[in-house]
């Protein structure tokens, strides 16, 4: 279990959502065991002998987002409640506690608002997130929360006029120091020298971790497939792209078959790409900048309530298509096939990115990549405009 808390506290870090040697990750086996920063061990350690949950994370992200966002929250509020899919689907909402509300001894407090949540945020203090049986799960959570807070504060901004000085200095600095370019230099595997098996896996698998390491994802969500005749080769549901070893599913590429259970939540959405554009691979991903963009609707008093969902137009920003739907059976598999097959790349409203290849992985990444890239110049672009 140890092991397991040390593997995820290194790739909180690792993927720059935990500022360094500021995070704890402790699981209950038998007896509580944990690794990280000492204070924040201390304090875990006394939320898990509250809670009925295996592991809790604490983490102090490497960005002040959610630190700006409790500030600006009116005084009644408690939560927040970004709009993004994943806390739509995932989350919910995410519980605060203002620096001032937290008691000296704050286990007691803390513990009664995690309570059955996934995670909560503490001013000053990070992201606390449970994990109800795996350390994993803890890991998943608080990445899902960095990822809602994220989306949220700055999409938020770039509807305020002005914003503090210590605001534009964290923005900078989050410019300069925390966004990486977006380059990969890996080989791909032509489309064609894809017609084996074990090739297929192997090149899924090391597509994943490319698509993960470049921060195209966040915790265990998005998918990647492949097609080889009549078969898709696709990433299980819940599997961990950059750990795709063993998790990925052969699916026949029409619907006859029920097999699919472990398979994507998404498989819908592949199957039907596959049917209707010549594409071999599929990679979807969360990109950051690309969810906010996609959630800004210029519709003058736009009608629809629930644009996420509803909104029946393709809208674009650049070239790129935005369309909006539900996961799985809810109209979003069959919004973005009929559009994807053009500029290689779709984005789905409040949620993600589609990129399709024809010849391997090579063009479906660069889609991804192109997309993401534009999204985030487009960003801060209008961001700078604004000020
Ligand atoms: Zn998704
Ligand atoms: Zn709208």
């Amino acid at each position: 279990m140890i092991r397991q808390a040390q593997k995820f506290l290194d790739k909180l870090e690792l993927d720059r959502t935990g500022r360094p040697g500021r995070s704890a990750l402790l699981a209950n086996d038998d007896r509580i065991v944990g690794t990280g920063a000492d204070d924040l061990c201390q304090l875990g350690h006394e939320l898990l002998e509250r809670l009925n949950v295996v592991a809790v994370a604490l983490v102090e992200p490497a960005l002040p987002f959610a630190d700006f966002l409790i500030r600006k929250a009116g005084r009644a509020e408690s939560c927040l409640v970004p709009r993004d899919t994943e806390t739509r689907t995932f989350l919910h909402d995410i519980p605060f506690v203002r620096h001032q509300e937290l008691a000296t001894q704050p286990a007691d407090q803390l513990a009664r608002l995690l309570g059955n949540r996934k995670g909560i945020l503490v001013e000053g203090l990070g992201i606390i997130a449970t994990g109800a049986v795996t350390p994993e799960q803890a890991y998943i959570n608080v990445s899902s929360i960095f990822h809602s807070v994220f989306v949220k504060y700055l999409l938020d901004i770039l509807g305020e006029k002005s914003l503090s000085a210590e605001e534009q200095l964290a923005l900078a600095d989050f410019q300069k120091n925390w966004l990486k370019p977006l380059a990969s230099d890996i080989a791909f595997a032509p489309a064609g020298t894809l017609d084996e098996r074990a090739h297929i896996l192997d090149e899924i698998c090391r597509i994943g971790r490319e698509t993960v390491r470049l921060g195209l994802v966040d915790s265990f969500f998005g998918n990647i497939s492949l097609r080889h005749q009549e078969t898709i080769y696709i990433s299980q549901t819940a599997a961990s792209l950059d750990e795709l070893e063993g998790c990925i599913d052969p699916v026949p590429i029409d619907n006859s078959s029920t097999c699919g259970i472990t398979a994507s939540s998404e498989l819908l959405a592949h199957q039907k790409v596959y049917a209707q554009t010549g594409a071999r691979t599929l990679l979807h991903g969360h990109p950051k900048f690309a969810v906010i963009m996609s959630m800004i609707c210029e519709t003058a008093e736009c009608p629809i309530t629930d644009c996420w969902k509803d909104c029946p137009h393709v809208r674009q920003v650049g070239t790129i298509p935005i369309v909006a739907g539900e996961v799985g059976a809810g109209g979003l598999a069959e919004r973005i096939a009929p559009v994807i097959g053009e500029p290689g790349a779709v984005m789905v409203f409040g949620h993600g990115v589609f990129a399709i290849g024809r010849d391997g992985f090579r063009d479906a990444l660069a889609a991804m990549i192109a997309t993401e890239e534009w999204c985030r110049n487009e960003y801060f672009r209008r961001l700078e405009a604004n000020g």
